[in-house]
């Protein structure tokens, strides 16, 4: 089901909040759409606008957190210990692409440019994660692992899970090569016919949010929980997308936080 985010700016930087997670009572869920920069730490001109998230938030800086994406399906779940991690101090969580926590007032961070941000909650449970899912996240069905941590580590009910399909870019515009069909089949076997839309003779167009929608079916996410704020990165251009600007350092941050 396709959302609408819901624009407010905040000391220059435009926040979109997630409403259908936010109208729970239970998280503040937003992605930026300016002010995008290199996330990797150090980087003191974001570090002020990390201050205005946190006061927006009314949470202090050091309790925000990120990893080091690489592309992996790895999920890590972080706790009051790890407040801080590649924001205000260098971060040892290397070659990890998703965060779980049940901890209140720590923010979860993930960085984007095309690829996809997946936010979660379980109300029920009262748990958060946040994955960055690009294509190969996505072929290795990284949102599989999370919804699996949840439900293995903190005893979620996959069908309470709620899951919200970030920016990123559309199957319209994510032109990809043949090759990467062989990244997917261990994955989507059944499924290759409808991620990949056939383009020219060696070209496809690769649905990162189809695979994702697939994983998380699989999972037991009931498919009335599954959202989509159905926006394109290559398309719009106050969002962040390597494919348009080839720029290396510019990323959407993508956040999550339990009230
Ligand atoms: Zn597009």
């Amino acid at each position: 089901m396709n959302i609408t985010p819901v624009t407010f700016c905040e000391n220059e930087i435009n926040f979109n909040t997630i409403d259908v997670l936010e109208n729970t009572g239970l998280v503040r869920a937003f992605f930026t759409t300016n002010k995008h920069t290199d996330y990797k730490y150090p980087n003191g001109s974001w570090l002020s606008n990390y201050k205005t998230i946190s006061n927006l938030i009314s949470i202090s800086e050091n309790s925000i957190c990120a990893t080091h994406q690489t592309h992996t399906n790895n999920v890590l779940i972080m706790t009051k210990d790890d407040s801080g991690e590649g924001i205000t101090k260098p971060t040892s969580r290397t070659d990890y692409d998703g965060i779980i926590t049940n901890e209140k007032n720590l923010l979860l961070c993930s960085y984007e440019a095309d690829c996809v941000p997946v936010y979660f909650l379980d109300p029920v449970k009262k748990v958060v994660a946040m994955v960055h899912s690009g294509w190969k996240g996505t072929a290795k069905a990284i949102c599989k692992t999370a919804v699996e941590k949840m439900c293995g580590n903190f005893g979620c009910d996959a069908k309470d899970v709620i899951a919200v399909i970030g920016p990123h870019a559309c199957k319209e515009c994510y032109e990809v090569g043949k090759e990467l069909t062989e990244e997917f089949k261990i994955n989507f076997e059944k499924e290759l016919d409808k991620i990949f839309i056939p383009f020219t003779e060696d070209k496809y167009k690769l649905d990162m949010q189809g695979a994702i929608e697939i994983t998380l079916t699989e999972c037991g996410v009931l498919s009335k929980n599954i959202y989509s704020v159905n926006r394109c990165t290559i398309e719009s251009s106050d969002l962040c997308s390597y494919r348009r600007t080839h720029s290396k350092t510019e990323h959407m941050l993508t956040a999550i936080v339990l009230k």
